[in-house]
C-alpha cells in the first residue's frame, strides 16, 4: 500500500511516522522547505520525502493521500490528485484508524479550541486518566498513537482536518461556537465552512456525546439540519438546559444522567465570559466521562492560563498589560473586549481576513480610549474607528506600539493586544507578535 502524505509539519510527519511504522511505503512531499527538526527525523526512520517541489509521478502512483490541514484544494497538486480520484484523508483520520480502543474527546469551533482542549485535558489529567492532548499544542494525534499511545486522547481538530475524514468518530465531540473564518478555504460560502463543522457529529452513535452551545446563533439554527445520533449535551447562559450545562446567577450546573454538579463561576481560574463557556463545555465532557465532582471543581479553580490568550503580562505603574495575540479574528476581540473591567488602550491591526470592524464599535465605545494600531494596511481600522475613539495611532513595531499605549494609558487603566488579524505582516506568527509585545512590555 503506498501512501504519499502532503505537507511536512507536524501532522504530515507524525502522519508518516504512524504509516511507516504501521507497514505502509510512505512518501512526504512539500511543496516548501521543512523544519531541520522534521528533516532529521524523517532521515532517521529512513522514511522517503521531497521538499520545495512536488514529483506528481509518485505522487500520483499513490493508494491513499494524507492531505495536511494547511494545503488548500486549490494548489494544482491537490487538484491532480482529485483528478485521479485518488482517496484523500486527513491525519487525525489516519490517528483514528490506528488507536485501537482508546477513547476520544475532539474539540472544534471557531474560536476557544485550543483552551477547551486544554481544559478538558487538565480535567482528565488531574483525575488521574490516561490521558493525552494532541492537535494544535503538543504532538500531532498520529505522531502520538505512533510513539506512545494513549487511553484517551483529547483531540484539538480543524475544519480543514475534518473534511478529509471518512470514519474519524469521537466518543465525545465539543463544537465550540461558528463565526465565520477561513472562508478564503471554502469558497467563500458560509455553508461550507458550517458543514464542515458538523462533520464532527457525523459519525457519532447513540452511546457518542455531542456538547454545543445553544446560545450560539449559527450552531442553533442549523444544528436541526444535520442528522446526528449521539446525545446532545448544549451548555447555555441564557436557558436552563435540562441535560448538559448552564450558568444562572453566577453559579454553573452541570447535569449528565442523574448526576448534578454545581460550582461558583467566581471560583473559575480562567475569566471572561468566553472562557466561562469552555469552562462549561470541559466540565460536562468530564462529567461525561464520570470524573468525580471534587476532581472537576480543583481543576477548574486551578487551571494555569495559557499563553497568548488573555494573558496577564504584568502591571507597570498601576498599568495592566494583557497578550490576547492569539485573537486573529473580530469575534475573539470582541470577547476580549467584553470580559474587561478598565478604561483599555487597545493595540489592533494586522492582516484581515475580511473584518467586520462595526461588530466591535460597542465595545469600543463603551470602553477604549485609544486604538493603537499595529499593522501595515490599517486604513479599514481608521475608517471604522474614526470619531469613534479620541486617539488613533499607526506603528508597524510591536515595542512602538507598546511604548505609545504605555504614554496614553494612566494609572488604573489596561493595555490589552488583541489584534482582530493575523501577524503575518509584520511577524513570524501569532506567538512571535505576542512574546514581542510581552518583551516590550518587560522593558518598559
Ligand atoms: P482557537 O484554538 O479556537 O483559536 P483559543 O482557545 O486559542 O481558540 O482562543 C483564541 C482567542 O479566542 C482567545 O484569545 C480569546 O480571545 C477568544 N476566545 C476563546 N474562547 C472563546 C469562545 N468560547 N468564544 C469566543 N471567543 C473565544
Amino acid at each position: 500500500m503506498k501512501l504519499v502524505i502532503i505537507g511536512g509539519g507536524e501532522s504530515g510527519v507524525g502522519a508518516a511516522l504512524l504509516a511507516s511504522q504501521m507497514g505502509y511505503s510512505v512518501f512526504l512531499s512539500d511543496g516548501s522547505s521543512l523544519k531541520e527538526k522534521y528533516r532529521s527525523e524523517l532521515h532517521e526512520k529512513g522514511i522517503a520525502f521531497e521538499e520545495g517541489q512536488h514529483d506528481m509521478d509518485k505522487i500520483l502512483a499513490a493508494d491513499q493521500i494524507v492531505k495536511s490541514p494547511g494545503i488548500p484544494e486549490k494548489t494544482a497538486v491537490m487538484k491532480a490528485v482529485r483528478a485521479k480520484g485518488i482517496p484523500v484523508i486527513s491525519e487525525v483520520e489516519l490517528a483514528y484508524r490506528f488507536k485501537g480502543d482508546s477513547r476520544i474527546v475532539a474539540i472544534t469551533g471557531s474560536n476557544g479550541k485550543t483552551t477547551t482542549t486544554s481544559l478538558v485535558y487538565q480535567l482528565c489529567k488531574s483525575a488521574g486518566l490516561d490521558v493525552a492532548l494532541v492537535g494544535n499544542i503538543g504532538y500531532s494525534f498520529a505522531r502520538q498513537v505512533a510513539l506512545k499511545p494513549h487511553a484517551l486522547y483529547v483531540v484539538e481538530v480543524s475544519s480543514f482536518q475534518l473534511d478529509d475524514i471518512d470514519q474519524f468518530r469521537p466518543d465525545i465531540a465539543i463544537l465550540t461556537n461558528i463565526t465565520e473564518d477561513h472562508l478564503d478555504r471554502y469558497e467563500y460560502i458560509f455553508l461550507n465552512y458550517i458543514k464542515s463543522k458538523f462533520r464532527i457529529t457525523m459519525n457519532q452513535r447513540p452511546q457518542d456525546f455531542f456538547i454545543y452551545c445553544a446560545d450560539d446563533e449559527v450552531t442553533q439554527q442549523y444544528i436541526s439540519s444535520f442528522t446526528i445520533q449521539s446525545t446532545q449535551l448544549p451548555i447555555s447562559m441564557k436557558r436552563e438546559v435540562p441535560n448538559g450545562g448552564f450558568i444562572k446567577d453566577g453559579d454553573m450546573y452541570i447535569r449528565t444522567g442523574n448526576e448534578v454538579m454545581t460550582m461558583s463561576v467566581f471560583d473559575f481560574a480562567l475569566k471572561g465570559k468566553h472562557n466561562q463557556y469552555n469552562t462549561m463545555a470541559a466540565c460536562v465532557a468530564a462529567a461525561t466521562l464520570t470524573i468525580r465532582k471534587d476532581k472537576i471543581r480543583d481543576a477548574v479553580q486551578h487551571f494555569e492560563q495559557l499563553e497568548h490568550r488573555m494573558e496577564f503580562v504584568a502591571t507597570v505603574r498601576g498599568v495592566e498589560f494583557i497578550n490576547d495575540s492569539k485573537a486573529t479574528n473580530i469575534n475573539s476581540t470582541w470577547y476580549a473586549l467584553e470580559s474587561m473591567t478598565k478604561p483599555t488602550v487597545l493595540i489592533l491591526g494586522g492582516v484581515d481576513k475580511g473584518n467586520d470592524y462595526s461588530l466591535l464599535l460597542e465595545g469600543v465605545k463603551e470602553k477604549v480610549k485609544a486604538i493603537i494600531c499595529l499593522g501595515v494596511d490599517t486604513k479599514k481600522i481608521h475608517e471604522a474607528f474614526e470619531g469613534i475613539v479620541p486617539t488613533l495611532i499607526d506603528t508597524q513595531d510591536a515595542a512602538e506600539a507598546v511604548q505609545l499605549a504605555f504614554r496614553l494609558a494612566s494609572k488604573g487603566d489596561a493595555v490589552l493586544l488583541s489584534p482582530a488579524c493575523a501577524s503575518f505582516d509584520l511577524f513570524k506568527n501569532y506567538e512571535d507578535r505576542g512574546q514581542q509585545f510581552k518583551n516590550a512590555v518587560r522593558d518598559l
